[in-house]
């Protein structure tokens, strides 16, 4: 699975996707990322060369009809999409199945359901990540995206709406976690859990496992577990 990540901060995402079982899928090439940066796509009058050498690659202007804040502009974004679409044609190997996903507060509610059948349908998922107000509207009516929301309150970037949903959909992928098994929603689990010592001494007061999950008696801990959730 490879994921594209149109972003102004790629960097914002390094220490997360180097850790752990996400680092480790990257590394067995189980799952790829690679990032676009609007800005890279920068041209005419909104790149301006300074006399010391310095560019400045501007990516936002005004709304139009007034209001706070400023838009991303759509040109540098369809720019950096295109190059992830032209970077998917070039990989030889099977047909790819492409799906462009563009954040926003208002949009469908991600779940787990939703990390599943996107993980099992696609091999390369283009996540738009918007900064300041949101991105120009028409790059939503030129690419005809899917609106994906992570949730009920508004950020302030695309970005961490993106690391959830790569964390999310990577634990879908056969071989990512080292016990498949071990995705919550494919077993009996509970979302209490119990590890050495058995009894945990905090603040002159001893706190206990429940004593079924040391009776051995695996009929009893599936109730006990069941009855958990
Ligand atoms: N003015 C916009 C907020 C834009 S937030 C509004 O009120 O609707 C800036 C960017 O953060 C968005 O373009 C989107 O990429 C991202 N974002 C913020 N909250 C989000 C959420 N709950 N789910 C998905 N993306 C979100």
């Amino acid at each position: 699975m490879h994921f594209h990540i149109i972003t102004l901060f790629p960097e914002s995402f390094d220490s997360y996707l180097a850790e752990s079982i996400i680092g480790r899928a990257i590394k067995s090439k189980l799952i790829k990322i690679s990032f676009y940066n609007p800005r890279d796509f920068v041209t005419g009058k909104y790149k301006k060369v300074w006399p010391d050498g310095n560019v400045s690659r501007v990516v936002d202007d005004r709304p139009y009809g007034g209001g706070p804040g400023m838009i991303m502009r759509a040109e540098p974004v369809l720019k950096a999409v295109d190059k992830a679409l032209s970077k998917i044609s070039k990989t030889k190997s099977k047909k790819p199945k492409v799906k462009i996903i563009f954040f926003s507060p208002s949009g469908k509610m991600f779940d787990t359901e939703y990390a599943k059948t996107t993980a099992a349908k696609f091999t390369d998922v283009i996540m738009i990540s918007g900064r300041y107000e949101g991105i120009d509207a028409r790059v939503q009516k030129i690419l005809k995206p899917e609106d994906i929301s992570i949730g009920n309150y508004v950020l302030t970037g695309g970005e961490l709406p993106a690391m959830i949903l790569i964390d999310c959909m990577s634990r879908q992928i056969p071989g990512v976690l080292g016990n498949f098994d071990s995705r919550e929603e494919e077993r009996v689990s509970s979302p209490e859990f119990y590890t050495r010592p058995e009894v945990l001494e905090w603040k002159k007061k001893k706190y206990k496992i429940p004593e079924v999950l040391k009776s051995g008696d695996h009929k009893k801990i599936e109730e006990w577990k069941n009855s958990k959730k």
